[in-house]
This record gives structure tokens, sequence and C-alpha cells, in this order.
């Protein structure tokens, strides 16, 4: 299976993403609050059976199943020493996932899940180690790219930016997480960072594209707004992935309930604006990527025809 490699491949068109893996995995039975990267090597078959339903909907990109599977998040549940195998098995499932086909496997690394010095108990130096180790266990195992995931704070970003490409990956994708402010002018992440200064210092810092993932209250249109205000700090490839709308508490249950029908609405905009990768995040399903699969193609033949009259 030849294909070429990731960046190269955006120029010709826009690629799909996945939808949510974690949501995915508490409906497959993943008890709350336990470690979900763990099952790549406990219950491969049933994360091989999530990613495989988005590469039948159409995904162009998987994310490995390995968010939380850094040094200092695995250490968590006690799997600390599990770090390579656990990544690599991520990259071997999504690979996996797309059956021969070509598709992009993504090694995912989110938030290391603390906060460094002096806010917090970390230093700078064990989230580098932690990242770097990542990373390379993703690089080493296959993946075609890395993307550091829902990041809030530009040093936090800034080191798995490093350890990507220490680690030798073809692509590296920055991706942050926006809040919705308050008074729902603006969105900006936790740590208090918009959109600008993450475009500028991912561009700044190397990475190849400029990503949003999650957030609170980031819907598809407030996702292309984000994505018109990287766009004017920044000519990188763009990639958006939000929630399936915002998380409600039922029945004790975090719910996300905005239907494909409702967020697929949102995908044409998105495209219009010059997005090279779209997916989704929380709550999204294999549904989700369906619909968009259906809006992507049916927008991009609608492209060709115009070029060719
Ligand atoms: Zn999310």
């Amino acid at each position: 299976m030849t294909k070429p490699p990731l960046l190269q491949a955006l120029r010709a068109r826009p690629l799909l993403g996945d939808g949510a893996m974690g949501t995915q995995l508490m409906i497959a039975g993943l008890a709350q609050g336990s470690c979900g990267e763990e099952w790549n090597l406990a219950h491969p078959d049933r994360v091989l059976a999530i990613q495989r339903r988005y590469a039948d909907a159409g995904s162009d990109c998987i994310l490995t199943n390995t968010f939380g599977g850094s040094r200092i998040m695995l250490n968590r549940h006690g799997n600390a020493d599990r770090v390579a195998a656990v990544n690599q098995a991520g990259v071997e499932i999504a690979r996996q996932a797309f059956d021969g086909r070509a598709g992009y496997v993504i090694g995912d690394i989110g938030p290391f899940g603390g906060l460094m010095e002096p806010y917090g108990d970390f230093t700078e130096e064990q989230v580098r180690a932690a990242f770097n180790e990542q990373a390379k266990a993703l690089v080493d195992a296959g993946a075609d790219a890395i993307i550091i995931e829902t990041q809030t704070s530009l040093e936090e970003l800034g080191l798995g930016i490093e350890a990507a490409k220490a680690a030798g990956a073809p692509c590296v994708i920055g991706s942050m997480a926006y809040d919705v402010t308050l008074d729902g002018s603006t969105f900006r992440t936790m740590m208090g960072i918009d959109p600008e200064r993450a475009a500028a210092f991912m561009q700044e810092h190397g990475a190849d594209i400029v990503a949003l993932n999650c957030g609170t209250g980031m819907d598809m249109a407030r996702a292309r707004q984000a994505v018109e205000r990287y766009r004017k700090v920044t000519p990188l490839p763009l990639m958006v992935q939000p929630n399936a709308g915002q998380p409600k508490l039922v029945d004790m249950k975090v719910v996300y309930d905005e239907t494909p029908e409702q967020m697929v609405k949102g995908v044409v905009p998105l495209l219009e604006a010059g997005v090279s990768i779209v997916g989704a995040c929380c709550g999204s399903t294999p549904d989700h990527i369906r619909a968009f699969r259906l809006a992507m193609d049916e927008h991009l033949c609608h492209e060709n025809q115009t070029l060719r009259h």
C-alpha cells in the first residue's frame, strides 16, 4: 500500500478525520475513570471495532487510542512501565482498522494531565521526558503524523511539538481546546490563549498543521470563526475536530446531543474556509463521520465540476 505523505495528500484535497474515542470506549464498557489506553493491550479487539467503524464510515485519518498514553498519565493507573507497548499497539490497531486501504494513522498525544511548576507539581523536565518517550514510541511504530491535542497552554504545547519533531514525526499537528467566554463574545483556552497567539506560536515552533479540537461551546460555527482567525496569522494547513455539542448530565451520565444532521451543516462552511482535515471530538459517532463523508464528497464533486466549466 503506497500513499503520498499526509502533507502532500492535503495539497490535493481535504481529508476526513475520525470521531470520538473516549465516549465510544465508554459505550463499549470502559468504566469511568479507568485507563482506556490499557485496552490497546487488554482488549485490542474492542478498540479495533471502534476504529474500524470510523474507517468504514469514510475516515481518511484515524487518531491512535493513546490520548493518555504518556508516562505521567499511565502512571496514574499503574501502567508507567507499559508506555512503549501501549503506544505501539495503538498505532498497529489504527493501521489495522483501514484493512489494507490507504489511510493515515495520527499518533495521539493528549495533555499530561497536570500543571507545571510554578503552578503545579511537575517539572518541565518530567513533562519533556514523558512527551519524548511517547512521541518516539508512536513514530517508531510507524505513525504518519503526531497530534498534540486538547492543549490549553503554550508551554505544554511547545514541549509536545519539540518531542514530536525530535522523534522524527513526518508531520506535526498542534491542536488547541478553546472555551467560549461567559458573555459569548469570543473564545480562548483555559489558560487564556487566543487563536491568533496559538497559530503564531505553532508556526514559529515548526508545527506543520494548526488545529483545534474539543473545548466548551465550540460548535461547528465557532470552529469556523477560529479557522478564520488562524488563517489571518498562518498559511499552514488547518484541522478541526469539534465536539458533538455541549455535554449535558442525564441520569448521572455525560451526554452529547448534537446529531449528525445538525453537525454536518457545518462541514461545507469549514471546507470553504480552507480547512484541510475535518473530524469531530467528544460525543461524535461513526454516524456523524458518515454524514461528514457524504457532505464532503458532494462538495468536492461540485467543486470539480465548477473547475471544469
Ligand atoms: Zn473532546
